[in-house]
């Protein structure tokens, strides 16, 4: 008998481009959000990002309340909380790197409120996920959030952050590959519930960022423009698995790992790049896709910044 259900939660509005923060306002009456927004932003995106969209409210006679997280924790959530509650606004907008979305994404879950996601980096895929994700004492915590009403990615600020952003952002992407083999290998000898959906579209994610790759380059707003998609259709991808999985594996173990031990070390992405070459030679030894995913990572990872680089062909 047919008992199955399904509830996939997406991101409504998601608006990628060059200078797309100005159409926050636009996006906003879209989704019906009606009163006043807590920007939750850390100090560089706030200068950057927040205070430019919050002067566009203010013109519509919308006055958004700010707060400045400096780095993330279950205090830094909490301390959110209570400003939602003091300056009794109506929903939440993430806008900075991993860390401001994934303190909104979370505060806005624990409030029942809608939440928007403004990345200022394309460092990870929690820029889209209903996943956050807060170190606390020696581990790191990946709890249910909000998934985010609408992402304003605006290519003009992404192009802008520094370099190793983009590469972390890259690298958790091509993680996907190692991700979706180990949920393969949890379906078939633990029976856990595999998406054929969700698993095809994570891998054709990587697949499309790898082959890509030339397109990748600092400073660049094309470059920004295909990670960011790649992050986004990561994140879709959870979404219709209704987990991680997708995007998550044994390279995301280790990476946490690498947190307890040696925390603040090195970026997400970067971490879970290297764990994912591991996972991928434990699973395959001889067969050489670890090699594969390893010169495809460094292919990515190795450029350095050239200010005056131009790209001569322009991606799809
Ligand atoms: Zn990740």
């Amino acid at each position: 008998m047919f008992d199955k259900s399904t509830w996939i939660r997406l991101p409504r509005n998601v608006v990628v481009g060059k200078g797309v923060r100005s159409r926050f306002l636009e996006v906003v009456d879209d989704l019906h959000l009606r009163g006043r927004p807590l920007f939750v932003t850390s100090p560089t995106p706030r200068s950057i990002a927040a205070e430019p969209i919050a002067a566009d409210l203010e013109a519509a006679g919308i006055d958004p309340a700010v707060v400045t997280v400096e780095r993330a924790s279950f205090e830094a959530v909490e301390e959110v909380i209570e400003t939602a509650e003091a300056e009794e606004v109506t929903y939440l907008v993430g806008i900075g790197g991993g860390k401001a979305i994934d303190i909104a994404k979370m505060a806005s879950h624990h409030l029942e409120m809608g939440f928007c996601s403004v990345p200022t980096a394309a460092s990870h895929d929690g820029i889209v996920s209903n996943r956050g994700s807060v170190p606390d004492g020696d581990t790191r915590h990946s709890v249910a959030a909000e998934p985010p009403l609408a992402v304003v990615a605006d290519t003009e600020l992404l192009a802008d952050a520094p370099w190793e952003l983009t590469t972390a952002g890259c690298a958790d992407i091509i993680s996907n590959y190692t991700a979706v083999m180990d949920w393969r290998l949890a379906h078939r000898l633990k029976n856990v519930e595999y998406s054929g959906f969700a698993g095809a579209l994570a891998e054709m994610t990587a697949e499309i960022l790898v082959d890509n790759a030339d397109h990748v380059r600092p400073g660049l707003e094309e470059s920004a423009w295909i990670v960011t998609k790649a992050l986004v259709s990561s994140g879709v991808a959870m979404s219709i698995a209704g987990s991680s999985r997708p995007a998550s594996g044994a390279e995301h173990l280790f990476s946490h790992q690498l947190d307890r031990l040696e925390p603040g070390t090195a970026l997400h992405g970067h971490q879970v790049g290297v764990g994912s070459i591991m996972t991928a030679y434990l699973h395959d030894g001889e067969r050489g896709i670890w090699q594969d995913i390893r010169s495809r990572s460094i292919a990515s990872t190795r450029r350095r910044p050239r200010p005056n680089s131009v790209s001569t062909t322009r991606p799809s």
